[in-house]
C-alpha cells in the first residue's frame, strides 16, 4: 500500500486542532509506516507543495491571502478536510461578525494598527463558503480518535464513520443525570454533534455545543427550552447559539 501523502495547514485559528494531531503521540509510529506527513509547519521544517492526498486545514478564511492559499490547496488535494469548528463552522473567531468596529475599538487602543486588521475581510467564512469540502471533522477541537478514523478510513478507501447524533446519546450512554431536564440548566447537548463522549455533562458542566450541530438540529425548540424552563433571555440565548457554530444554517436563525 502506497503512503497516504498528507498536509496539515493552519487559517485563522488557535492551533489547538493540530496540536490535538501532534497529540497521537502512541499512535505515531504506526501511522508513520502508512502515512507521509509532507507539509506541517508546527511539526516539521522541510515542508512540499504538494500535491496531496488529504489536506487538514484548520481555521477559517479571515485574509486574502488564505483564500488564495485554500483554493491552491483545493487544486492540490484529493481529500480536503475541514479540520475542527473553525474551518467547519466558524467557531469562537467569527463572533468576531457581529462585533461592531466601534467595540473593537474600545478594546484594542491602537485598533488600525493592528497587522492582521489591516489585512483581514473584516468577517470570518467557514471554508465550504468557498471551495468543496470534503470531510468535515467538527470539534473544538476534534479529538484524536476522530482524525484517526478518517486517516484510516481514507486508507482503505471508505468514507469516514463520523456520528451524527447528539451528545445527549453519549451522554446517556455514560448513564448520567441529565442537566437540562432535571436542573434546568441550559445544556447544548440536544442540538450537538456527538464525539466527544459527552465529557462536559459527564463531570456536571452543560455542553457548550463545541461540536457544532448534529445533523437534525432542532435548535428552535431547544432555544424555546433555554427560555421556558432555564429562564434565559433572548440575548443570552442568541449569545449560546453564536458561541461555536453561528455561521452554521442549522443555528443561523437561533444566532441572530
Ligand atoms: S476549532 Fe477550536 S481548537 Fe481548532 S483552531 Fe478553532 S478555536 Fe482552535
Ligand atoms: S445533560 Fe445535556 S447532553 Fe446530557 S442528556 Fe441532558 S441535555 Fe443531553
Ligand atoms: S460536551 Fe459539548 S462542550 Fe463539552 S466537549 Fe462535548 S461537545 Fe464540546
Amino acid at each position: 500500500m502506497s503512503k497516504l501523502k498528507i498536509a496539515v495547514v493552519k487559517m485563522t485559528g488557535c492551533a489547538g486542532c493540530q496540536m490535538e494531531f501532534l497529540r497521537m503521540e502512541e499512535e505515531f509510529l504506526g501511522l508513520l509506516e502508512n502515512v507521509e506527513i509532507s507539509y506541517f509547519v508546527m511539526a516539521k521544517r522541510e515542508n512540499h507543495e504538494g500535491p496531496y492526498d488529504v489536506a487538514f486545514v484548520e481555521g477559517s478564511v479571515s485574509t486574502p491571502r488564505e483564500l488564495n492559499e485554500l483554493r491552491e490547496l483545493r487544486k492540490r488535494s484529493t481529500t480536503l478536510v475541514a479540520f475542527g469548528d473553525c474551518a467547519s463552522s466558524g467557531c469562537v473567531p467569527s463572533i468576531l461578525n457581529w462585533i461592531p468596529p466601534a467595540v473593537s475599538a474600545r478594546v484594542y487602543e491602537n485598533f488600525p494598527l493592528i497587522h492582521s486588521k489591516k489585512e483581514s475581510f473584516q468577517r470570518v467564512t467557514p471554508l465550504r463558503d468557498f471551495v468543496e469540502v470534503d470531510v468535515e471533522l467538527r470539534g473544538c477541537p476534534p479529538r484524536k480518535e476522530l482524525i484517526l478514523e478518517v486517516l484510516k478510513s481514507l486508507l482503505i478507501g471508505r468514507k469516514p464513520c463520523l456520528k451524527k447524533y447528539s451528545v445527549c446519546m453519549e451522554c446517556k450512554m455514560n448513564e448520567n443525570v441529565c442537566l437540562l431536564t432535571s436542573e434546568k440548566r441550559p445544556c447544548m447537548g440536544p442540538v450537538t454533534q456527538a464525539g466527544c463522549g459527552a465529557i462536559c455533562p459527564t463531570v456536571g458542566r452543560v455542553c457548550e455545543g463545541c461540536y457544532g450541530p448534529m445533523s437534525d438540529a432542532n435548535a428552535p425548540s431547544l432555544a424555546k427550552e433555554f427560555m421556558e424552563l432555564c429562564g434565559m433571555s433572548e440575548d443570552d440565548v442568541v449569545q449560546k447559539f453564536r458561541k461555536y457554530a453561528g455561521l452554521d444554517s442549522k443555528f443561523e436563525r437561533e444566532a441572530g
